[in-house]
């Protein structure tokens, strides 16, 4: 079943200046010339179609920098005067709906934690009726494709046809690699419901981690996504919040150069395709493969520590005919062939030496250089 939401095209609302749309800019608005210098450098890379930046921060804990506030607003409109780029600010309430308006805010956006919350959203809803400005639904924190859904419906009801959704991963217990799993069946599923809704990924908050976005951005286009939101700050190591997943400018040029556009026929029609449904499940595999050996080779740091402190030899052949035996038994019972197994485990222990003997060597690198000074 299809949803019933009467939405506008992208296109009628946003102008896009280079493919893929584009949406970039500080996590936060901190002072004047930050937001201000970083748009002159976004416009500048001309792959820019609207500038973001949080002034109202809902933060997971209090006494955190909690956004700038309305002044923001202000600088925002420099930004937009100076640079020509539409702006866009996260609102959580009625009050900010009216204040972004009123400063000629061009796109607004509900963010993760507001879309959680019915009562948050139809007071944003609320505060929108008889307005015609284009809005964006992040996904809610938890993965509750209905709570994404029935936040859309209650803008939409409100009269807001210039409409997106912005997928930003979710909430989940187990730490992974992202600060948000992006759990893409969930965006797909959205996307099946309503396909004329634009939908755009936001890959700094699923990335959490500047050097996962280009990889998330790629996934996002392959997916037949109309979008990305990226934070970018003129100097990441120094931003207020969410320092780790922001780049600079001219990273963020150099990130979407590298992605491969897809043609949308190719696109759309293998997200319907079976072939691409079990590419999905293969690379999902992959991913979680990837992801545990990462997780692996953190504990043979631990161990390769702890052999170094009390004087172990790293390799221990007993260990290895362990570890070589039980893994291809139990290959063996899931079908694997012995010498697929055997090869897999080799190359995984080969690696795990290599990062013990780096560990081992490490300060004795330091202490030959300082002998030699010392001499
Ligand atoms: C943001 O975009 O800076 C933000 C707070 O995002 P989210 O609502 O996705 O957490
Ligand atoms: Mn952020």
């Amino acid at each position: 079943m299809k949803l019933d939401l009467n939405i506008q095209p992208l296109s009628s609302w946003i102008k896009t200046s280079s493919e893929p749309l584009l949406i970039a800019g500080p996590c936060s608005a901190e002072t004047e010339d930050q937001l201000v210098a970083t748009a002159h450098l976004l416009a500048k890379t001309g792959k820019v179609s609207a500038l973001r930046a949080g002034i109202w921060k809902p933060r997971t804990r209090p006494g955190e920098f909690e956004g700038i506030g309305s002044i923001g607003l202000e600088w925002l409109k420099r930004a937009k005067a100076e640079t020509g780029l539409p702006t866009t600010v996260e609102v959580a309430t009625g009050k900010h709906v009216e204040e972004a308006l009123k400063a000629g805010v061009d796109i607004l956006w509900v963010g993760a934690r507001s879309t959680v919350n019915p009562f948050t959203v139809q007071e944003i809803a609320d505060a929108l009726r008889g307005v015609d400005v284009p809005v964006m639904v992040k996904n809610p924190v938890n993965p509750d494709l209905s709570l994404w859904i029935g936040a859309l419906e209650r803008i939409n009801n409100a009269g807001i046809t210039k409409l997106a959704a912005i997928h930003r991963g979710f909430s989940s217990y187990e730490k992974t690699a992202f600060r948000n799993e992006p759990m893409w069946d969930i965006a797909i599923n959205l996307k099946t419901l309503a396909p004329e809704l634009p939908l755009i990924c936001d890959p700094s908050h699923i990335s959490g981690n500047r050097d996962l976005i280009g990889y998330i951005s790629q996934k996002a286009l392959d997916l037949d996504m109309q979008g990305l939101m990226i934070e970018s700050h003129i100097d990441p190591s120094v931003a207020w919040t969410d320092a780790k997943q922001q780049v600079t400018p001219a990273a963020l040029a150099e990130l979407i150069d590298h992605l491969t556009l897809r043609k949308p026929e190719i696109r759309s029609s293998d997200l319907k395709d079976k072939l691409a449904d079990l590419r999905n499940q293969i690379d999902k595999i992959d991913d979680l493969v990837i992801q545990k050996m990462a997780e692996r080779m953190q504990i043979v740091e631990q161990i390769g520590n702890y052999k170094k402190a009390n004087n172990i030899t790293i390799l221990q052949v007993n260990r290895w005919d362990e570890i070589l035996g039980k893994g291809i038994k139990y290959g063996k019972a899931l079908k694997l062939s012995e010498e697929f197994t055997e090869k897999l485990l080799e190359l995984i222990h080969a690696e795990s030496i290599r990062k013990q003997t780096e560990i081992m060597n490490k300060d004795a690198a330091g202490q030959a250089a300082e002998k030699l000074t010392h001499a």
